[in-house]
């Protein structure tokens, strides 16, 4: 009988990570981990050094110390350095503008490599998964503010990133559309197997998508966990406080 070992590197791990801007330590000592086919939150107040570290995941920012690694390879310590568009690694920002005078299948090709049918065949896959056939030949401006960013995300996954980052993509949104958004958005991560790691400053966001939570404070990772477990077990009186909003 063969042995079956099941060990997978996670598909972004960061490692004592550090940056500091002037005598400000904004990152520190942040190590965590998100694993295949799913989706880890950093949650933390405005401020508290979220999108530094998600900046430097990305490569537009160096740390100044510590590893970042991609299924187990590493791309970046203070010495060795894969340039950004060399990691795969997708982006959704709240400013995730489109281009607007390219159409909606240009817009989700636009990453792509390859022959046209090919890309061709991602696009049209990809916009039936966000329900956005119908406006393959549109152009942006047609579309509501959700269908918009129905195709960002489209676009953002069209290269098959090995990890997707997230910084707080839904906050530019009405009320009303998020949480359908963030449904639809996570049922399509899923449905991609991307691994995903998610910014948001608001802790009903991270309960409502993610498998595992890093709670960060004054660029200190406090607490991490399943969310059922951040929730029930807060670290402190702070983290009491910060979660006391959700109703
Ligand atoms: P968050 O995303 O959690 O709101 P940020 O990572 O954007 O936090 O910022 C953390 C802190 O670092 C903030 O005080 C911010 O003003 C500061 N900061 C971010 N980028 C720079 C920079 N390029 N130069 C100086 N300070 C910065
Ligand atoms: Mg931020």
């Amino acid at each position: 009988m063969q042995l079956q070992t099941n060990i997978e590197s996670p598909r972004l791990e960061i490692r004592s990570l550090r940056k500091r801007f002037g005598n400000r330590q904004v990152v520190d000592n942040v190590s965590l981990s998100v694993q295949p086919g799913q989706v880890t939150c950093l949650l933390g107040p405005s401020g508290c050094g979220k999108s530094t570290t998600l900046r430097m995941i990305a490569g537009v920012e160096m740390q100044d110390s510590g590893e970042i690694y991609v299924d187990g390879e590493l791309i970046c310590d203070t010495v060795f350095r894969i340039p950004p568009e060399r990691r795969q690694i997708g982006l959704m920002f709240q400013d995730f503008a489109l281009f607007p005078h390219m159409s909606v299948a240009d817009n989700v090709a636009f990453g792509l490599k390859g022959a046209a049918g090919e890309k061709r065949r991602r696009v049209e896959e990809l916009l039936a998964k966000v329900n956005l056939s119908w406006a393959i030949d549109k152009f942006p401006h047609v579309l509501s503010g959700g269908e918009q960013q129905r195709v960002a995300l489209a676009r953002a996954l069209a290269p098959r990133p090995r990890i997707m980052l997230m910084d707080e993509p839904f906050s530019g949104l009405d009320n009303r559309l998020r949480d359908g958004i963030r449904d639809e958005t996570l049922a399509v991560l899923k449905e991609e197997d991307t691994a995903v790691l998610l910014v948001t400053h608001e802790p009903e966001e991270a309960m409502r998508m993610a498998d595992e939570i890093a709670l960060m404070r004054d660029g200190e990772i406090v607490q991490q966990g399943a969310p059922y477990n951040i929730y029930n077990a807060p670290v402190d009186k702070q983290a009491v406080a910060f979660f006391s909003d959700i109703n």
